[in-house]
Parts: C-alpha cells; sequence; structure tokens
C-alpha cells in the first residue's frame, strides 16, 4: 500500500527511469487534424476522431440548441430525473441505426463495459476475452467475479480449446471489433460460431468500428453482417467516430431493461449532459449518409501504407485508421514521438502497460479530414527518424 508519500515518489521516480512516465499536453484548439498543443501548431495523427466530426458544425449548432433548451447538466442519473428527450430520441435512433430491439446510453465506455460484465456474470461463471481486449472489458470481468480467461489474440484455436475444458456455469466471450492498439479486426464469425457451439453469449466492442466501417457507418457487425442473434450484446463508444462522448449497449429488449434494473455504473451515475445526446443525434444523422468521408478516409490509409511499406517501416498487419509502427522499446518510441513533434507532427508513442512488454509502438491514427500532402509529410517524417533503417 502506498500510504506513505515516500512510497509514492519511490513509484514515481522508477515510472520515469523506465521510461513508462505519463504526462499530458495542453491543446488550444477544437479537436482537429490540425492542432494547437502547448502553443504550438501541429497535424495530429493521434486522435480517435475518424471521421472529422468532433467539430463539426451541425453537432456544435445541435449541442448550443440542446444547452438553451435544456441547460448544461443533466442534474442527477437516467433513473432519478436526469433522463431527458433528448437521450430517448438518441437511444431510439441507436437502436434503429443498429438495427437492434433497443439500446441504452452509458456516460463512458469504460462504465458501459463495467457495467455490462458485472451485471450479467456472476461468481459461477466464465468470461473469455482476447489477450489484447481493451482495459476496460478487463477491468470488467475482474469485478464482476466471474472466472477470466484470457486467450491468444484473435485464435480461434486457443478459444476453442479454452471452451472445450469443462467449465461450470455459464459462459460470455468478449471481443475488441477493432483492436484499439493495433488496429486489426476480430474474426466475429468464427467468433459467432463457436459462441454458438458451447451455448455463449457473445459480446463485441466496437469503439473503433462504429460510425467507419459498413456501409452506413454501422461498423464492424454490420460490414460482417453480424445479426443480434449472433452477437448479443454490442457496445460502441461516441467519442470517437462520432465525435461526441459518451456510449452505448445495444441488443435485445430484455437485455437492455435488465441493464437499467441491474447495472450499478448506469445507476449510480449521472446521466450526461442532454446536449451531448442531442450533438450525438445530430452526428448520427450525418455518418448515415458519411460515404464520402469513409471513403477519403479509407484513401489516405492505403496511401500511408503503400508509401510505408516503399520506405521499409514495420507496419502492423491492419487495415482500419489504427496504423501502428512496432518500435520495441519505451526509450525509443518516445524519442521518435518527441522528434516528430519537434517536425510539427503529433504521434503517440504507446507504452506498456497499455501494450504489452517490448512492444511500444507509434500509434498513428487516420481521419477523413487528413489531405494527401499531410500524409505526405508524415512518410517523409517518419522516413527521417530512421526508423526504416533498424530491424
Ligand atoms: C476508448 C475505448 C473504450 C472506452 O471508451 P470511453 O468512452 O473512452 O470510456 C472502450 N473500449 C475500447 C475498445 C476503446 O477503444
Amino acid at each position: 500500500m502506498k500510504n506513505d508519500p515516500k512510497l509514492i515518489q519511490q513509484y514515481l521516480a522508477q515510472q520515469k527511469a523506465q521510461q513508462r512516465y505519463r504526462f499530458r499536453r495542453n491543446v488550444s484548439s477544437p479537436q482537429h487534424v490540425l492542432i494547437n498543443i502547448d502553443g504550438k501548431p501541429v497535424i495530429n495523427f493521434c486522435s480517435n476522431d475518424y471521421l472529422g466530426l468532433a467539430n463539426h458544425p451541425d453537432l456544435i449548432a445541435a449541442f448550443k440548441a440542446a444547452a438553451n433548451q435544456y441547460g448544461v447538466g443533466s442534474g442527477s442519473a437516467h433513473l432519478i430525473c436526469g433522463h431527458t428527450q433528448a437521450h430517448q430520441a438518441l437511444e431510439e435512433a441507436l437502436a434503429d441505426f443498429t438495427g437492434r430491439e433497443r439500446a441504452l446510453l452509458f456516460s463512458t465506455g469504460y462504465m458501459a463495459n463495467i457495467g455490462v460484465l458485472t451485471a450479467l456474470a456472476e461468481r459461477s461463471d466464465v468470461i473469455y476475452g482476447d489477450r489484447l481486449n481493451h482495459a476496460s472489458l478487463v477491468d470488467g470481468a475482474l469485478l464482476s467475479q466471474a472466472k477470466p480467461k484470457r486467450y491468444q489474440h484473435n485464435d480461434m484455436r486457443s478459444l476453442a480449446q479454452q471452451l472445450n475444458t469443462q467449465e461450470e456455469g455459464n459462459k460470455i466471450i468478449v471481443s475488441d471489433g477493432v483492436f484499439s492498439m493495433d488496429g486489426d479486426f476480430a474474426p466475429l464469425m468464427p467468433l459467432a460460431k463457436l459462441a454458438q457451439q458451447h451455448d455463449a453469449w457473445l459480446m463485441i466492442d466496437d469503439a473503433h468500428g462504429f460510425g467507419v466501417l459498413g456501409a452506413t457507418g454501422g461498423g464492424l457487425l454490420q460490414q460482417q453482417k453480424i445479426t443480434q442473434d449472433q452477437a448479443p450484446i454490442l457496445m460502441a463508444t461516441l467519442g470517437k467516430a462520432v465525435g461526441t462522448a459518451g456510449a452505448f449497449i445495444a441488443g435485445s429488449e430484455a437485455l437492455i431493461e435488465y441493464l437499467i434494473q441491474t447495472a450499478r455504473s448506469y445507476i449510480f451515475t449521472t446521466a450526461m449532459p442532454a446536449a451531448v445526446a442531442a450533438a450525438t443525434l445530430s452526428s448520427l444523422n450525418i455518418i448515415t449518409s458519411a460515404s464520402d468521408r469513409r471513403e477519403r478516409l479509407q484513401q489516405r490509409i492505403v496511401q500511408f501504407k503503400q508509401g510505408a511499406s516503399e520506405l521499409g517501416l514495420r507496419l502492423m498487419p491492419s487495415d482500419s485508421a489504427i496504423q501502428p509502427l512496432l518500435v520495441g522499446s519505451n526509450e525509443k518510441a518516445l524519442k521518435i514521438s518527441q522528434q516528430l513533434l519537434d517536425n510539427g507532427l503529433l504521434v503517440s508513442a504507446i507504452r506498456p502497460p497499455t501494450v504489452p512488454i517490448g512492444t511500444a509502438r507509434l500509434r498513428i491514427t487516420f481521419s477523413a479530414e487528413h489531405t494527401e500532402k499531410m500524409v505526405d509529410e508524415l512518410l517523409l517524417k517518419l522516413n527521417d527518424t530512421g526508423l526504416s533503417y533498424q530491424e
């Protein structure tokens, strides 16, 4: 226990020595592909605002109008007096949009994952999670007190093996849809088949697919044609491609009603401001018909992958807007990130414990608003770092 300031100082010093120390930078502009950071303009290659909607005028207008109508604070939890018509309209739109019976808003994705897993799983149950799942899924499994099992990343043999070992209790399989630090996709159809064979429920966290993938932005489940029967629990966040904040769970009428009664991170927290819900509804309307944005994003991804492979950069197997470059050591990842920043490019160094030890990386993300020239600039500056000449 760190019940002594000296122990806390010791811990901080150790984190610094291991190049694991975290720090913040102050942004003084809207979230966009060009942002001002610590007073300096940079091209942003680390935001999750994949469609460039976080600063869209329609969203801002909807936000302002709702703030005029509802004020700023929601005043209480959804179950007391914080659930407005704006929240209700958004939940209905999200159910429609995902083709599911109902949807339920949560204040953050972290809370949605914790809420669902703790509400559904009991001590006698087993939660099977991909080794690279987001921290919120890991924490939700731990909090639920069910038996947590982790299978090798995207490895259906490893999962099947675990499912085959006799376990008592009910089973839930949980996976990121698009993996947040690797950018690759989960194999949803094989996951759904295994779930069906073993009488397990399947939950997919589509934080990085929602809005970006699928013909109308329905996400990885839309792209891979996965139904509510195959993956009864869909979670997606609103703070990434959607450009606002919060998250939702979509599924059956019974599931949502059960969560309203039991999910503690839903019940015991203040509802998101109504203005956020209204801005999100406006975003959803744009996303449905934003094929042009999704296409532009795709073009930038292809341009980057082509350019990077010509330069001999070590890309990871990703087709998404998340294009990590594996570096290895924390020190080197930080150094290259700083070098890029000195050259006007913001690329974050992702280190353990966010990723496994020895796999520190530059997590490069793209937006529909990036121009061809910006990506050229990134490739040029990446080449200057000498990253491509190492092994
Ligand atoms: C960002 C993210 C979350 C958490 O969502 P927040 O709304 O930021 O709390 C959950 N799962 C995945 C895969 C994420 O990338």
